[in-house]
Order: structure tokens, then C-alpha cells, then sequence
């Protein structure tokens, strides 16, 4: 199929200056690469709108109708020539600015025609500038089709001549005078099964569609294969790494486990805690790198199953690490899991962040070296080339924004057999954006949060409601709740945002005055050392209130701070939100979280709000993200620019990326490396490099 890669220099309305303007404008090149630019949406021809039910807006309408009078009116800015045109229901305007004389010769008054054209509205009024005109008579034999495609296209290429005619022809050339283009590249058994038509069959029908149910069916066709093909590529990498990458093995259950588990846990583990950990165990007994994504909503009780596989890990002679992305939540972790342990004997834990003095940290890297040390948590600095393991053999990364791949990777180069990962993350996101996004994990979902937790009760009051919220806070501190106050911190407007942060400071200081009330402060703009002291402060409950920006948006455990007031919510991410939720409702007691805001929100705005006062639940809030947000911004994966597909949408596809990725599983599970006669056709696409794509870079 050499054809696929000749330039498009070559194909008939193109030359070297139209190639070097599709190629800059909509990266164009290949014959391949235009008939894979896609229609972004159709304009139905067979479809005739009436007059008097005309959509009010700008879109393209088709008219059939006669001309009953024509005049040309005359104004400042010149001439015009307008049109009376009706049908059974009423009437409209055409206009236009050029060509009078040609128009009014051509015109035949009381005939029927065919009008096709961009709605103008004025004044309620509507009228179709230039519009195109076929006699009835003619229309039938005139018009090609009945879909015209509408490409995404760019104002430079409309100045420049390139229009959707143009952009039309082309593809016409390239499609029904250049002969069948594409082998396929789906073997028939997939064909047969999903009932998907030819590849051929879909670029004609996707680029010229003949009914809006060829049209639909050349559509699942493309998008069938482009998301079968990304979980192709995906799960064979996870294959690969399964086998070609050995992991310690780590077969003993020991006795730190052992008394861990029977003596010293303080709470039975929920079900879905225990399926985790088993699966974390199947993976250290494999002989192969665990490569582990653990999802679960804040609060479901990640901590406990990193602590149990860091227990496996001593048990078989390994170190491991824990990492963070702030000090606040690597010293709370550490304090967590050093409070865990306390009644385990012999096992070693030290804390390694940005503030540890040069002496403790030299004694942190000699009992690294020597093995002494069993498990080390901190942030970043964990990362650094003077950290030396004597033997690394898991390493747990609890993050918030995904640690860049390249400071994960820089952990086990340092070894010759890498260490096993576990990834945590309490931003969920929908199960199959996580197998699309980071299908070369394998994913662990805690999907239930431990019993007896009371469901936080989320409520939006709009800013002039603040008194009778101080009032509210005022009776739980009263109570012995602990409160936080949360102040948006968003980088590019720093100072004005720490304006807001201090203004609001003093108001609840005027509010909420000394003896009684105490108030705590903490914000990124403090030394860490009076950061701590604060939190220390608050959790010791010697302060009723916390007021803060969003660093303490991770990890914080304070069970007896039950309300949480975030200002200026309409600020504030969905997933952001959810998380600062999730501080509170750690206790007993019933849960508060007040989203304050100020009157004037955008729609996205309050839907935002909405969405957190109707659910808690983690996944549901990430799908509400996605659909606002659409998959591109998504946390972590805004800089990436992974998600551009050509025709398929992860949002909106999910069911058939299900298919896809099922199909793609069980088809590699029976042939893993394409050996069967049948899947030739997938090996052959695959190293043709046909689906070019950026996704990989992420990835790898
Ligand atoms: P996250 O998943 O957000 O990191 P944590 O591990 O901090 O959640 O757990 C949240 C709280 O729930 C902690 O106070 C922890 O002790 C408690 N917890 C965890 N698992 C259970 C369980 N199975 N039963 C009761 N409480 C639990
Ligand atoms: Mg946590």
C-alpha cells in the first residue's frame, strides 16, 4: 500500500503550496493522514426546514420555497439586493452585497427552488446572506449527495482559499477516483462479531455518508478500531513487562506480618481492603515487577494495605519506601504508620523530607546503606542521587498530581531488578479512562469506605449567608468540633490570593475572638517548621480552627474536625473539592462541609457545586469532572495531550471502549503474540505504524 504515505502534494487540487498549508495548519501530509482527518459534523441535504420553525441561531438551513418579488435597496454602505422567499408557512429574506445583475437575470420569480444557506438573525428577523439556489427541477440531478462532510479547519486556511469545497474535492479524489486505499485492519472474526463494516466501506462512508445509518455504522466501525487498537497496544506493553521484567520474589508471610495482622491491626479490614492486599500479594509472589495502580476514594483506607505489603517486604529481607508529594502528609504518614507500628519490634522507620538537618539525614543514608533501615517515607527528597538503598524492594508513591514518570523510573534504575510499585491515588477516575489512561498498570480499586462512617453532609451558601454559617460554626466549636476554613492559593494570582487569605484571617479572628475561640493559620508562604506547629496545635485540638490554604487538601487526618468551609468554592476544581472534603468526616460525629460563594458563578460554576452536594462518592464526582471538563484536563493528564483521538471519545464512547479493550484482552490472552493466522491482519497494522499517536510518550 505504498499509496498511504505518498504526499498529498501529489493528489489532483493540491500542488507544493496547498500540501505545505495543510501540513502547517492541520498536520497533513500523507494520503493516510487526510483520509483519516475526519468530518467533525454533517450538513443533511435531504433534511428541509420550514419557515415558520426555524432554528434561532446561525446554523445552515435548507429551504424549499419560491421567489415571489426581488429589489434592490439601496444604502449608505451601498447596495443591496434582497430577495422575498416563501414557502406554505411564511417567508425570509435572501440577500445579497455582489453580483446583482447576474443574480437578477438568473432568477426565475414563482418557480420553486431549493435554498441553501447560513441563518442571519436581525432584529428577529431572520435572512440567508449569498445563499446557494438550485431549481427543484435540477436539485435532484445537481446535488451529489445528501451529507456534505464539515472538517475542522482553521481561519488560515479559509483565507487562503482552502474551504470546505475545497477540502471536499479533495477528499472526493482521493476516495472515488483513487481506488480502494486501505487494506483492512480488523481480522473477519471481529468484523463477523461486533458487525462492523469494511475499513474501505467506513472511510467512504464516514468522509460521504448516504444516511445518517450509514453514517452511524462507518462511525462505530472507525471508532471500534481506533480504541481497539490503543488497548492493543497497551495491554501487549503490560504483557511485555510481565514477562520480560523480573521482580523479587517475595514468598514468605512472616512473622512481622503475622503479628501484625493477628495482633496489632485496630480495625478489621474491609472486604475490598482485603482483596486489595491479596492481589498485591499474588503480585510479589509472581517473580515478575509489580506495576500497581490502588485507587480509592480519600478515607477508604489506602494507608493500611501500603503498610501490610511494606510488612511483606521486611518479612523478605527488602526495604521499602513510601513517598509523598508535601511534607505535611509525609510526616503524617510517618506518624501514622510509626503509631501502627509501635508494638511491632525490630522494624525500623525514619522520615526523609526538605527539612531534615544535614546530621539526621547523614544517619538516614548510612542506615539506608547498611540495611538497618526498613522503611523510609518522605517526599521528593527520597528521590535524590545521594539516597542509596541497600536493597529496595517496594516503593509506594501516595500521590495527589502523578509523580512525573521519569522521578518514579529514577528509583529503580538504581537497581538491577526494579522494586516493586504501588501507585496510590485518592483522585479516582472512571475504571475505563483508567485502563485507557494507564492500562499498563494493573489497577486495584478499594471501593467501599470502612463501616460506620457517617456521610458528610455538603450544603452551598452564597456569600451574604456568612453570618449564619460563623453561627453554625460557632455551635459545633461549642460541641468540640474543630473546624477548617480553606482559602483558594492559585499560582498566578499568588498575592492577591494570599490577600484573601489574610483579610479573610482577620474577619474570623474579629468572629471568632480570643479567650474562647483559638485559631490556627497555615499556608505555603510559612516556614515548615511553623507549619508543623500549627498542625500540631490543631490536631492536639488546642485550636478550634484551622484556617489554611489548599496544602491541606492531602492526607490530613484530624477525626474530630468536622466542618469543612471551603471559600470561594466556585474556584476550586471538582477533584479539588472532593479532597478537601475529605478531610472532614473521619469521626463519629455527623460531617459538614459549606461550599461558600460569591453570587456571580459561571454554569460550569454551579454545576460544579451541585455535583458535590448531591454525591460523595469519588467516582461518580470524577465522571461529572469528565463531562465538564472533558478527558484532556483531567488531573494529570492536562500537560500530556494523550487524549486526542482522531474519531473516538472517552467520554462519550465508554461502552465501546469496553468492548474494545475486552475483545483486545481476550485476543491477546489466547494469542499474546499474535501468532494465530487470523490476527496476521493486527500484527501487520500494528508494525505499519498506522495509528501514529502520542498516546505512547505517556506511557513508557
Ligand atoms: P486514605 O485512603 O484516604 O489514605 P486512610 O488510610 O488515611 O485513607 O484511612 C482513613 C481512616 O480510616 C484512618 O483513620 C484509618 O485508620 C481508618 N480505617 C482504614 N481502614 C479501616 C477499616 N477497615 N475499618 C475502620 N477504619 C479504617
Ligand atoms: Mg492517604
Amino acid at each position: 500500500m505504498s499509496r498511504k504515505r505518498t504526499s498529498i502534494e501529489y493528489l489532483k487540487g493540491v500542488g507544493p503550496e496547498r500540501a505545505r498549508l495543510l501540513n502547517e495548519e492541520l498536520k497533513i501530509s500523507t494520503f493516510e493522514q487526510l483520509l483519516q482527518f475526519f468530518p467533525n459534523r454533517y450538513i443533511d441535504r435531504t433534511k428541509f426546514y420550514r419557515t415558520d420553525e426555524l432554528p434561532k441561531n446561525n446554523s445552515e438551513i435548507q429551504l424549499k420555497g419560491r421567489i415571489t418579488s426581488i429589489n434592490t435597496i439601496q444604502q449608505k454602505r451601498g447596495k443591496r439586493l434582497v430577495a422575498e422567499f416563501s414557502d406554505e408557512t411564511g417567508f425570509v429574506n435572501l440577500v445579497w452585497f455582489r453580483g446583482h445583475q447576474w443574480i437578477k437575470d438568473s432568477i426565475i420569480i414563482n418557480k420553486t427552488y431549493v435554498v441553501f444557506g447560513r441563518l442571519n438573525w436581525f432584529k428577529g428577523r431572520a435572512s440567508i446572506p449569498h445563499p446557494e439556489m438550485e431549481l427543484e427541477s435540477t436539485f435532484k440531478n445537481k446535488i451529489k449527495r445528501s451529507f456534505y462532510p464539515i472538517y475542522p479547519s482553521t481561519e488560515k486556511l479559509v483565507n487562503k482559499g482552502i474551504s470546505q469545497k475545497v477540502i471536499q474535492n479533495l477528499m472526493e479524489h482521493l476516495i472515488e477516483k483513487g481506488g480502494p486505499l486501505f487494506s483492512e485492519t480488523l481480522p473477519l472474526y471481529i468484523l463477523d462479531k461486533y458487525k462492523l463494516i469494511s475499513k474501505n466501506e467506513a472511510l467512504k462512508e464516514v468522509h460521504f455518508p448516504v444516511s445518517q445509518n450509514s453514517l452511524s455504522k462507518a462511525q462505530s466501525r472507525l471508532k471500534f478500531e481506533e480504541l481497539f487498537y490503543i488497548q492493543i497496544q497497551l495491554i501487549l506493553k503490560n504483557f511485555q513487562r510481565k514477562s520480560k521484567i523480573k521482580g523479587y520474589v517475595f514468598p514468605l508471610i512472616g512473622q512481622t506480618f503475622k503479628s501484625f495482622f493477628d495482633l496489632h491491626l485496630p480495625f478489621e479490614l474491609t472486604t475490598a481492603q482485603k482483596r486489595v492486599v491479596k492481589e498485591i500479594r499474588r503480585d510479589l509472589g509472581s517473580g515478575r515487577q509489580m506495576n500497581r495502580l490502588l485507587q480509592g476514594d480519600v478515607g477508604s483506607g489506602k494507608t493500611i494495605v501500603a503498610l501490610l505489603s511494606i510488612l511483606i517486604a521486611i518479612d523478605n529481607g527488602f526495604q521499602s519506601c513510601l513517598v509523598a508529594p508535601t511534607e505535611i502528609l509525609a510526616q503524617q504518614h510517618f506518624e501514622s504508620i510509626q503509631y501502627l507500628l509501635k508494638k511491632s519490634v525490630g522494624v525500623s522507620i525514619e522520615l526523609l523530607t526538605g527539612s531534615v538537618n544535614l546530621k539526621k539525614r547523614k544517619i538516614i543514608h548510612e542506615k539506608l546503606k547498611n540495611g538497618e533501615l526498613h522503611i523510609l517515607i518522605g517526599t521528593h527528597a527520597v528521590f535524590e542521587d545521594n539516597v542509596k538503598f541497600k536493597n529496595l524492594g517496594l516503593a509506594i508513591i501516595d500521590e495527589q498530581h502523578r509523580f512525573g514518570v521519569a522521578q518514579r523510573s529514577s528509583l529503580w534504575v538504581k537497581n538491577k531488578i526494579p522494586p516493586h510499585i504501588l501507585v496510590m491515588t485518592a483522585t479516582p477516575i472512571p475504571r475505563t479512562l483508567a485502563m485507557s489512561l494507564y492500562g499498563d498498570l494493573d489497577i486495584s480499586i478499594i471501593d467501599r469506605l470502612p463501616p460506620g462512617r457517617k456521610p458528610i453532609k455538603t450544603l452551598h451558601r452564597f456569600d451574604n449567608k456568612r453570618l449564619s454559617v460563623f453561627a453554625f460554626l460557632k455551635e459545633q466549636i461549642k460541641k468540640g468540633r474543630q473546624v477548617y476554613i480553606v482559602y483558594p492559593l492559585i499560582k498566578e494570582s499568588e498575592k492577591l490570593d494570599y490577600k484573601d487569605l489574610m483579610d479573610g484571617y482577620e474577619s474570623i479572628t474579629r468572629s471568632f475572638p480570643l479567650p474562647n475561640y483559638q485559631i490556627s493559620i497555615v499556608h505555603g508562604k510559612m516556614k515548615s517548621e511553623d507549619k508543623s506547629y500549627e498542625m500540631e496545635r490543631f490536631k492536639k485540638g488546642k485550636t478550634q480552627i484551622m484556617v489554611a490554604t489548599t496544602v491541606i487538601e492531602v492526607g490530613v487526618n484530624i477525626p474530630n474536625a468536622s466542618v469543612m468551609i471551603v471559600e470561594s468554592a466556585e474556584r476550586f476544581g471538582l477533584s479539588q473539592l472532593h479532597q478537601l472534603r475529605g478531610r472532614v468526616g473521619r469521626g463519629n460525629e455527623q460531617s459538614f462541609c459549606i461550599l461558600m460563594s460569591s453570587s456571580k458563578i459561571s454554569t460550569n460554576g454551579i454545576k460544579r457545586l451541585e455535583t458535590m452536594v448531591k454525591t460523595n462518592d469519588g467516582f461518580k464526582i470524577a465522571e461529572a469532572d469528565l463531562e465538564l471538563r472533558g478527558p484532556g484536563n483531567l488531573m494529570g493528564t492536562q500537560q500530556s495531550g494523550i487524549l486526542k483521538l482522531k474519531i473516538a471519545d472517552l467520554v462519550k464512547d465508554q461502552e465501546l471502549l469496553k468492548v474494545a479493550r475486552d475483545e483486545a484482552k481476550s485476543l491477546l490472552i489466547k494469542d499474546p503474540e499474535l501468532k494465530n493466522n487470523e490476527n496476521q491482519i493486527i500484527k501487520r497494522t500494528l508494525s505499519s505504524n498506522y495509528f501514529e499517536s502520542n498516546f505512547w510518550n505517556f506511557i513508557s
